[in-house]
């Protein structure tokens, strides 16, 4: 399955700033996603839909196939504009922060809906 990616904003702008100097990591945890997206914790709850993968332990990437978002009835769970955007075999990178952060953040970000690839 070949599956495109997209970035928000957000997730852009940290690992070019914020998060930099594990910006390495970042991209190589993005690449392993792209090939087995469904490797990914699957959340719950208020985000389930999404999934998670983290990052030498601290940080946590939240992305969603947009699919399995949409399946899981995401746009009443937690009101997901990002797969109104996208096709079926979409990846959306949403954000990479600190584990406490993540969910946070990325609920934020789902409601907006900005995404780019
Ligand atoms: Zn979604």
């Amino acid at each position: 399955m070949n599956y495109t990616a997209y970035f928000t904003t957000n997730f852009k702008n940290t690992i070019s700033g914020k998060l930099a100097g594990i910006k390495k990591f970042v991209e190589n945890k993005v690449k392993i996603i792209m090939q087995k997206p469904f490797s990914g914790e699957p959340l719950k709850h208020d985000l389930n839909g999404l999934r998670s993968e983290s990052i030498r332990g601290n940080y946590i990437i939240v992305y969603s196939i947009c699919k399995e978002c949409r399946r899981k009835g995401s746009d009443e769970i937690f009101k997901c504009k990002i797969c109104k955007e996208t096709d079926d075999d979409s990846i959306v990178f949403i954000c990479v922060a600190p584990h406490d952060d993540s969910y946070k953040i990325a609920k934020k970000l789902v409601k907006k809906g900005q995404i780019y690839n």
